[in-house]
């Protein structure tokens, strides 16, 4: 046990932040990381700085700890579609060993840092940061590791002892990334500096919950996140953690779980670890029936808005096609809903992603009627696309500076893309990306010269991370439930692997 040694200790660091859905129709590839975050060394802290992402929160320990040094390795994230390539995630893992072999090579290490999300999948790998973590803990068997979740991973329960601590998100919308890295990183250098050994519990419960529930602001996952704070304050626990889990990963360890580590001194045989897992486990098991909401469907959804007697705009939450659920920003159900629907007001649908519909309507040019096909075009699952007369009003780059919530201080790139509007309803707006943005911030609309404040409704693919970008806008949002990779009843989606009925006989 490494007790003190004052001088040049030093902090490894890695990263794969990535979510993937079995039903998402793309392919995370390296140009998909690369648009997002595909970065090493103090290129990942500065892409971080002025952020809520977790490495936002390094500055400050560098500024608290100066006799730390930081060794950062690739620091990977995209936003969550289908499987990750495989060859993309065997090159970050190559690399990432690679690095911790030079790293021990020149010197002992004191801690390891994982930034991780605990949902990702490959094509090949069901759950690739387990994969790492066993990795690296083979390579350092004794080294202080801690490593920190999304709400949303599916954590299997042999990721706990593996990790001295680990730590979840409280918030969603997800906020508090970088808190939750800082206070992560002061647990695990008291752990380095006192000595301390940890005891862990992990339990994952199997139980399946919808995530468009799963807000903080009030609800049963608040409640249950406060009751996790509660438990972190008793003597003898570090950490204490739930996850809600991401019930569209067709795999065995899909599930919500909790996740509790204690100070082995104080816990010498993890019996406290066990008693307080317990506790949040029963608390998961009472709340889970008020995770299951019902939805209107896109036409009722669409209904209520056009006759909303609030003043303001309205957004119409798709949020079975949310990009931040692994949505491709390609289902038609609510676009055809919209277009029945022949709204008079000023309408925005943001937004669908397809390269060779900007490109076929940059061939055309502004002010041109033309026929589009909108929607379905990674296949039919979801819907037929939706066949309209359109006019491109305006193209851009697809550039532009995120402002607030997840994106803030980010640089967003969704391609070429275009405002197309419906030639005998030039009052509908349809913008149409190269690749998927999730459509969150105001920045993404005032790049496509919409003003929200001039518009009535929005139709937009989002879910809850909405609501800490442009949903702060909007005087009513209204959540509806069409067909979708990210949609509310997860027992119509092709599982293969997993049996969503039985496991829901049992959990429940
Ligand atoms: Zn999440």
């Amino acid at each position: 046990m490494r007790i003190d040694r004052p001088q040049g200790r030093r902090l490894f660091i890695a990263r794969l932040s990535y979510e993937g859905n079995s039903f998402g129709p793309l392919t995370a590839d390296r140009a998909a990381f690369e648009r997002t975050e595909w970065v090493r060394g103090e290129a990942a802290v500065q892409r971080a700085a002025g952020t809520v992402w977790e490495l936002a929160a390094l500055p400050e320990f560098r500024a608290r700890h100066p006799d730390w040094a930081l060794v950062i390795s690739r620091c990977a994230s995209a936003i969550p579609s289908g499987p990750i390539d495989d060859t993309l995630f065997d090159a970050f893992f190559s690399e990432v060993m690679s690095d911790l072999r030079a790293a021990l090579a020149e010197g002992p290490l004191d801690a390891i840092y994982l930034s991780l999300h605990g949902a990702a999948i490959t094509h090949t790998r069901t759950h690739p940061d387990l994969d790492l973590l066993r990795a690296i803990r083979e390579q350092c068997p004794d080294v202080p590791l801690a490593a920190t979740f999304d709400m949303h991973g599916n954590l299997p329960d042999e990721i706990g002892p593996l990790l001295t601590l680990g730590a979840s998100y409280r918030t969603h919308p997800h906020l508090d990334m970088s808190e939750l890295a800082a206070r992560t990183l002061e647990g695990l250098v008291l752990c380095v500096k006192q000595g301390l050994r940890t005891q862990a519990c992990l339990v994952n419960t199997g139980i399946l919950l919808p995530s468009i529930n799963m807000r903080t602001s009030e609800g049963p996952m608040r409640r249950l996140q406060e009751a996790a704070l509660r438990v972190e304050s008793e003597p003898g626990v570090l950490c204490a953690s739930v996850l809600g889990g991401f019930p569209y990963v067709d795999a065995l360890h899909t599930g919500a779980s909790v996740m509790v580590y204690t100070r082995a001194d104080q816990d010498p045989d993890g019996a406290l670890a066990r008693q307080v897992a317990a506790t949040l486990v029963a608390n998961l098991r009472a709340e889970r029936a008020a995770f299951f909401v019902s939805l209107p469907s896109a036409s009722e959804g669409i209904a209520q808005a056009l006759t909303s007697a609030e003043s303001g705009l309205i957004a119409v939450n798709d949020s079975a096609d949310n990009p931040y659920s692994g949505g491709a920003s390609d289902t038609p159900a609510a676009l055809a809903a919209l277009v029945a629907a022949d709204p008079l007001v000023p309408c925005v649908v943001a937004s669908f992603a397809d390269p060779v519909l900007v490109a076929h309507a940059r061939r055309i040019g502004v002010g041109v009627r033309f026929e589009a096909r909108i929607g379905a075009t990674h296949g039919t699952l979801f819907g037929d696309p939706v066949v309209v007369h359109v006019v491109a009003r305006l193209f851009t780059d697809g550039d532009y500076r995120g402002t607030v919530g997840l994106l803030g201080g980010l640089d967003v790139q969704c391609g070429e893309s275009v405002v197309l509007t419906l030639a005998q309803r030039p009052n509908v707006k349809i913008i149409v990306t190269s690749s998927v943005d999730p459509a969150i911030d105001p920045a993404f609309y005032r790049l496509h010269g919409i003003d929200l404040a001039q518009e009535r409704l929005l139709l937009v693919k989002g879910k809850n991370h909405f609501r800490a970008g442009a949903g702060k806008l909007c005087a009513q949002i209204i959540d509806i439930d069409a067909p979708g990779p990210a949609c509310l009843d997860v027992s119509v989606l092709p599982f293969r692997v997993l049996n969503v009925s039985a496991r829901n006989a049992v959990t429940s």
